[in-house]
């Protein structure tokens, strides 16, 4: 479905007198990049409607948590029990659950270690070698699952995830509570990766814990997949339902901890100056305040509490939780005002992620829940954390982000660090409309969170500066990568684990998508209308990619199926190509025009060779110049003399035209008939800038649609009263052509001509024929 040209099998029957004889024969003929993707999306039904929105009887499960964990900062491990309350809100009887056991991906018999590939690239890292030789014990060890009552469940561990069996069947409308205890060790994310863990600070002995994935978590179940459990590996990442979670997390007392939700019980965890500098926060909505300043962090880094606290915090409409725990943190939070409404954004961060961290860190958040609420909808949790925690990179959770990048030791930093960090804030906490509320499965399809937040990304970036340096989301981006090799290139809709250009398909080439769709092919009204409507319609609950597809057709009146066809169901690339322009100009019959154009035409390639020849020079003199009595009248005569007679015909044709028939006819019109070609595959939007001989320029948008008939080649008049000196295809590079040598046509310097007869009465049919080959349309 994604080759341009396929083959199609034709059955060819001959009937001959005496014998019947089979052929089979192959035919090449066009896929055409217009017809409609009834074949790539599923039927729509009363869950999911053909406009893109859920259906009448849509419905979605729900996931309800009440745990206590707690964090043994001296082992780096994490022990915790929980009491699931399942919602079955399908109309099906489940006999079993399945949940989601991540940190099994760490398991020294994981799938994702054992059937890793790859070789031996010389010279080798360290971390290479410390990552093949690990014996880390990494996995969730399940103590228990048991039902509310104490009676033992029985489970089955299948690599990352783990069915329950039920002792009776859940049938539709009813929820089941059971719990399961648990415990595992912490993985350090320097050494062995990882979307959480904790980094260790050598110099002072202290941990910044970055805990997620750490509990038990139900998998989705819904109309679509039945149950997602396709096994975790490493790059698809979750798929989780929404609940409601209450959550007790216990750590050494001198820990500062940020979580997912509201904190329940600040009285027994802050301090009154804490608090009181967290109301301060709540009013300061131009600058940060620092609830735990830098000397503080300092301060506590350099003692060791041994008593314990017990943060609790609770959490609405949530699909999932995740906390980061050190007494290192330094914690600052300003106020985003939405109405009435104040959410706090916050940063957790050691003393070494200054002096970038107290600059940037709270105010990109700040920034990305400002943008990316004007694009979809107001940011509706409390608040919105970043924290410190790795190299480089960043996760997302639940209104708490984690964010790698810091300065060097001595504060000084390069320029890509610091856009980078700024970047990365904003992508992971922007995160939180896309997969968190919008709540798509990301380990199916990681382009409906990670391409739609890269998109989002890039607008945030070119709100927050001028010259941001973005890294993905503007067209021209995406070239490189588009006219490499096809042959390990997978489409957008391919599931990430499968994918081997996770990066450029999932995030960057979906992000240059969208920009191209607003740009170039729907304009920002009408993308921002439909994009919007999207966000609103599935914001906490599940789309999937027909209901991105359709809702932003539904939403602007376009169809679209021929962009989602060759941009995210193919490989092909764009390279449309001006291969040919011509210039002509009308004959208007004058009998100068008429006479000159005529003996131009005769004489043209004559005189082009005579001009040439050695005959001037080897030839002294001719019969003709040496004996003047073989000339006559036709050696005198002027061609190009007009005769009465030819004013008599010029005056008859005049006589046979309406006036505005005449007016046209000397307007003085130039006529551009532009022929183009599509050499990637891809068909795109066709964007012409005319440089004229005046010095001025003008930009002519053609849609996609041009190349609905003839999707490889097309021609297309350009009438204009202005004389043109040259034409550029895609000037503004919005369409990632990748081949912009073919985008440039310097013009011939004088005119072909055409003449302009009477419109003949035509035959109804061939009116209906010319019809449709004007593009037009017709009766019938
Ligand atoms: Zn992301």
């Amino acid at each position: 479905m994604h080759k341009r040209l396929y083959f199609c099998l034709v059955l060819i029957v001959f009937l001959a007198s005496l014998t019947t004889s089979v052929l089979w024969a192959q035919e090449d003929c066009q896929v055409n990049q217009f017809r409609q993707l009834y074949q790539e999306l599923p039927t729509p039904n009363s869950y999911r409607t053909a406009s893109g929105a859920p259906g009448p009887q849509y419905w979605q499960q729900r996931a309800d948590y009440d745990m206590s964990v707690e964090l043994d900062e001296n082992k780096q491990r994490l022990y915790g029990v929980e009491t699931i309350t399942y919602f079955n809100n399908s109309p099906d009887a489940l006999t079993y659950l399945w949940l989601q056991l991540d940190q099994n991906i760490r398991a020294r018999d994981a799938v994702s270690n054992i059937a890793r590939s790859g070789g031996i690239s010389n010279p080798v890292e360290f971390r290479f070698l410390e990552r093949i030789h690990s014996d880390f014990d990494g996995g969730f060890k399940i103590e228990y699952v048991k039902d509310r009552d104490d009676r033992a469940l029985p489970f089955t561990v299948v690599d990352t995830m783990m069915r329950v069996d039920l002792p009776q069947v859940l049938s539709p409308n009813s929820h089941y509570s059971f719990k399961i205890k648990w415990w595992y060790n912490i993985n350090d994310k320097s050494k062995i990766g990882g979307r959480s863990g904790f980094d260790y600070y050598k110099k002072d002995g202290n941990h910044v814990f970055a805990i997620a994935q750490f509990f038990p978590r139900m998998a989705v179940y819904d109309e679509t997949e039945g149950w997602q459990h396709k096994q975790f590996l490493g790059s698809g990442e979750f798929a989780l339902p929404f609940g409601n979670y209450r959550v007790s997390i216990t750590v050494p007392s001198d820990h500062i901890l940020g979580a997912t939700g509201i904190l329940q019980n600040a009285d027994e965890v802050l301090t009154s100056q804490q608090k009181t500098r967290l109301e301060e926060a709540r009013q300061s909505s131009a600058d940060t305040v620092c609830i735990v300043t830098e000397d503080e962090a300092k301060q506590n880094e350099g003692k060791r509490a041994d008593t314990k606290k017990t943060w609790i915090f609770e959490a609405g409409d949530v699909r999932d939780f995740a906390f980061a725990s050190s007494r290192k943190f330094i914690w600052d939070a300003m106020a985003v005002k939405f109405g009435k409404r104040i959410v706090l954004a916050m940063s957790f961060y050691p003393k070494e992620g200054n002096p970038l961290w107290e600059k940037y860190s709270t105010k990109a958040v700040a920034h990305a829940i400002k943008v990316y609420s004007k694009f979809t909808f107001d940011y509706p949790y409390p608040k919105a954390i970043s924290v410190l925690v790795g190299r480089g990179g960043g996760m997302e959770y639940p209104m708490i982000a984690f964010n790698g990048g810091k300065p060097e030791p001595d504060g000084t930093y390069p320029e890509r660090l610091k856009y980078s960090l700024i970047g990365v804030v904003i992508h992971e906490f922007g995160h939180n409309f896309f997969p968190m509320i919008v709540n798509s499965d990301e380990r199916q399809w990681a382009w409906m969170d990670e391409g739609l937040n890269t998109f989002l990304e890039y607008l945030a970036e070119q709100e927050w500066e001028r010259e941001f340096a973005e890294r993905n989301g503007p067209a021209y981006t995406m070239v490189n990568y588009m006219k490499g090799s096809k042959t390990y290139m997978s489409p957008i809709m391919t599931a990430p684990d499968a994918d081997l250009h996770v990066g450029s398909n999932a995030y960057a080439k979906t992000a240059a998508g969208l920009n191209i769709l607003r740009e170039t092919i729907m304009g920002r009204e009408l993308f921002d209308f439909a994009f919007k409507e999207y966000a609103r319609r599935w914001k906490f609950k599940h789309p999937m990619p027909a209901d991105f597809f359709r809702s932003l057709e539904d939403a602007s009146g376009m169809d679209l199926d021929w962009f989602w066809r060759g941009w995210f169901f193919g490989t092909d690339h764009v390279d449309l190509a001006i291969d040919n322009v011509k210039w002509y100009k009308i004959n208007t019959m004058e009998p100068e025009l008429a006479k000159a154009i005529e003996y131009e035409k005769k004489n043209r390639n004559r005189k082009q060779y005579i001009s040439n020849i050695r005959n001037k020079k080897d030839i002294e003199k001719t019969a003709v110049e040496k004996d003047q009595s073989l000339a006559d009248f036709y050696d005198e005569y002027d061609p190009l003399e007009v005769t009465p007679l030819d004013e008599e015909q010029y005056r008859k044709y005049l006589d046979s035209l309406s006036e505005e028939e005449k007016q046209l006819l000397q307007a003085g019109y130039n006529y551009y008939e532009v022929s183009l070609s599509n050499k990637g595959g891809m068909v795109m939007p066709v964007i012409l800038r005319f440089d004229y001989a005046d010095g001025s320029e003008e930009v002519k948008r053609i849609p996609a649609e041009l190349w609905r008939r003839y999707n490889d080649s097309v021609q297309k008049i350009f009438t204009t009263k202005k004389e043109v000196r040259r034409i550029t295809l895609d000037p503004f590079l919005e369409t990632a052509d990748v081949d912009t040598r073919n985008n440039r046509w310097v013009l011939q310097e004088t005119p072909d001509y055409f003449e302009v007869k009477k419109d003949e009465e035509p035959s109804e049919e061939n009116l209906m024929q010319k019809v449709r080959n004007m593009g037009g349309e017709t009766k019938n």
